[in-house]
């Protein structure tokens, strides 16, 4: 049996993660389980899936979790604080890390976990945007394989030729012969034919509403700026080792290729998949065999027809915006995720419109002086604090 740790169990990933190892309880034990709050729901995934650990990083929601844990009859040791749950990540020789935590409060725990476990799962985009090159390099010196669960980048592991034998599969396109780009699919969010004049009014709620996909309030609000799409262009920068000029955006808003690969001989490969995170995360949780997620399975005849069109930049100017934080390079991505988390959660509370998203986040790209791509876990944190301050002073720039 093989031990998985999830890192956001109480999340969207962490739910269907959840799911697909119930359905293949003869193989998976669960090792431990975090959260960050969400102390009820943790609970109840205790009592379902008999961690040995489960951690809460708020120590405020984790004050009094032992004697919870105690009155429920559950046996599993608690890990309260941010530290104590980078502590459960880097727990040695676990199988597999599922590293779904939203957003930089991901990266600390998801290096420990590239340093010590055995397999990483990875979610949380945020943290390869952040540290691409210190992540990369720290997966091979520890040999861990790093399987995309992005369900974008995780079709491109899929449609590439396989890694030479010997080489640990992290920071390659598997043994990087023929290919001549890669082309990631994105739905369009559910802004994709609104007016473009209305789009300074849309609410929080609107902006999650993603058509295709049931996911986190971040994510959903970067699907709905296309920022999401331009996190993913430098994802699969970092994973794949591809040039930006090689990497490339096809809207498709049935969300059923999940994105394609062009051989210099002319053949694409696509992998195809109804719009459902379990079948991703089945994947890279039996890689290199094949285990049910499920997922109900793909009708194209139902589907009808597959729509494909290039996107619109005047639309969706946080793709543009990435597309140059990604040419930039260095320590740019790492700014621009930094701006725009404070941009999204401003704008989920309220504090400025849609289309101040795009603003503030350019903003803090033009104002913030160039600094070097971030070679350890504190550069990364003091580069996403600096671009956080420089949002904040944006936001209040844009409210005056
Ligand atoms: P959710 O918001 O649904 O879940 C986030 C998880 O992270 C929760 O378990 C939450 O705990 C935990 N968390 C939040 N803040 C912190 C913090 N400061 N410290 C530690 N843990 C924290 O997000 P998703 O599951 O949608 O997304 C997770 C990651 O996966 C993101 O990086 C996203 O981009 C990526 N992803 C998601 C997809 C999806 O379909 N949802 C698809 C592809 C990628 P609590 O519940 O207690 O607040």
């Amino acid at each position: 049996m093989k031990t998985i740790t999830v890192l956001g169990a109480t999340g969207s990933i962490g739910d269907s993660t959840l799911d697909v190892v119930a359905r293949n309880a003869e193989r998976y034990r669960v090792y431990a389980l975090s959260a960050h709050r969400n102390v009820d729901k943790l609970l109840a995934l205790a009592a379902r899936h008999r961690p040995e650990v489960i951690s809460v990083s708020d120590p405020q929601a984790g004050a009094g979790l032992a004697a919870r844990v105690r009155e429920a009859g559950l046996e599993c040791r608690v890990a309260v604080g941010p530290d104590e749950v980078v502590a459960v990540a880097a727990t040695p020789g676990i199988d597999c890390v599922m590293a779904a935590i939203v957003g930089a409060a991901g990266l600390a725990p998801t290096l420990a976990a590239a340093r010590n476990s055995r397999t990483v799962l990875l979610a949380n985009k945020e943290a390869i945007v952040m540290a691409g090159r210190l992540f990369i390099q720290t997966c091979r010196q520890s040999q861990v394989a790093l399987l995309p669960i992005d369900s974008e980048h995780n079709a491109l592991f899929q449609c590439l030729p396989p890694p030479r034998e010997g080489v640990a599969w992290a920071g390659s396109a598997g043994n990087g012969e023929g290919i001549r780009r890669l082309i990631l699919t994105a739905s369009g969010g559910p802004f994709r034919t609104t007016p473009i004049a209305t789009l300074a009014t849309v609410t929080p709620d609107q902006a999650c509403a993603h058509p295709k996909w049931e996911m986190g309030r971040k994510i959903s609000v970067d699907s709905a700026t296309m920022m999401n799409k331009g996190l993913e262009l430098i994802e699969a920068h970092y994973l794949f080792d591809m040039p930006a000029a090689r990497l490339d955006v096809l809207i498709h808003p049935q969300s059923i290729v999940h994105s394609l690969v062009e051989y210099i001989d002319g053949s694409v490969l696509a992998q195809l998949g109804n719009p459902d995170m379990r079948v991703p995360i089945a994947h890279a949780l039996g890689y290199p065999d094949r285990i049910t997620s499920g997922a109900s399975l793909l009708d194209l005849a139902a589907a009808g027809r597959l729509d494909f069109e290039a996107p619109d930049e005047d639309r969706f100017p946080c793709l543009h915006i990435a597309r140059q934080a990604l040419e930039a390079g260095e320590g740019a991505p790492c700014v621009l995720n930094g701006a725009n988390e404070v941009a999204v959660s401003q704008f989920l509370c309220g504090a400025i419109g849609f289309s101040d998203i795009a603003r503030v986040n350019d903003g803090v790209l033009q104002t913030m002086p160039p600094a070097g791509a971030p070679a350890s876990l504190d550069e990364a944190m003091a580069l996403d604090r600096e671009a956080r301050r420089l949002a904040m002073q944006q936001i209040e720039r844009l409210s005056s």
